[in-house]
């Protein structure tokens, strides 16, 4: 056995296209709390299903060059450093995502701030994966990377998951509530990297409405689209759709 795993590892270390065997492709750590809040934060992830959500679809889905290190607690972030193949997310992004949801009083809407803010973790650990996916393989994207990763996390979300639409809805608010404590629109949001917040929300509603019209006929009333554009968005999603799963086939397990 351990001759064995000696020449998956020297394999492993000499052919840059090695592809890693079933073991687990995602490699958790939980930083230590350093407050009270962070250690409600780390309960609440640890009891919740997110993270082994994300696991298992990546393990029975992608075939990784490379483990993937999800760092819960991690100073920085969310983010995926393409060196480490560390998913950085800091304890204060769950935090500011209940301080965001709280203060609208998300749990109007049916849904609790916490079960909000999971969705939200969700959203981003497959926005991460699509940045390490992207950076793994040198996939080509041409255009906003960061509408790609966007793109492909609610495309994952929606396929996979029972109730991902709702919890790229989620996500989508989280983006909407965000966009709005900005009171003016500075250089910087434009030069970002990142589409600015209302735009990823309505591309995130856009997309989920696409996907299924008639089941999601309330999203296109809570965004707001008119005749036009709402038509456009079955176009859109079937898009970023097709042309993600083409784009992933060859490291698919079970291509689409
Ligand atoms: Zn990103």
């Amino acid at each position: 056995m351990r001759s064995t795993l000696f020449s998956f590892f020297l394999a492993a270390s000499l052919t840059s296209s090695f592809i890693q065997a079933d073991s687990s492709t995602i490699q958790v750590t939980y930083a230590q709390a350093q407050n009270k809040t962070e250690a409600a934060n780390l309960k609440l992830l640890q009891q919740s299903d997110v993270v082994k959500i994300f696991s298992d679809l990546v393990d029975s889905e992608f075939k990784l060059k490379y483990p993937i290190k999800p760092q819960f607690g991690a100073e920085d972030g969310p983010l995926y450093d393409p060196e480490s193949h560390e998913l950085m997310m800091p304890y204060s992004f769950l935090e500011e995502s209940q301080q965001r949801f709280a203060k609208a009083k998300y749990e109007k809407t049916g849904i609790s701030v916490n079960e909000a803010t999971l969705d939200a973790v969700q959203h981003t650990l497959f926005h991460e994966l699509a940045h390490a996916l992207i950076a793994m393989y040198d996939l080509p994207i041409v255009g906003k990377e960061e509408d790609a990763a966007d793109n492909l996390a609610t495309v994952l979300l929606i396929e996979y998951l029972d109730d991902g639409a709702e919890v790229a809805i989620s996500a989508a608010d989280l983006f909407d509530l965000e966009g709005e404590e900005v009171q003016e629109l500075g250089e910087a949001d434009f030069w970002d990297e990142h589409s600015l917040d209302a735009q990823r929300y309505y591309t995130t509603m856009c997309h989920v409405y696409g996907s299924d019209p008639q089941k999601y006929k309330e999203v296109k009333t809570e965004a707001g689209f008119d005749k036009e554009r709402a038509e456009t968005c079955s176009d859109d999603y079937t898009l970023v759709r097709e042309n993600w799963f083409k784009l992933l086939k060859p490291i698919m397990k079970n291509p689409t």
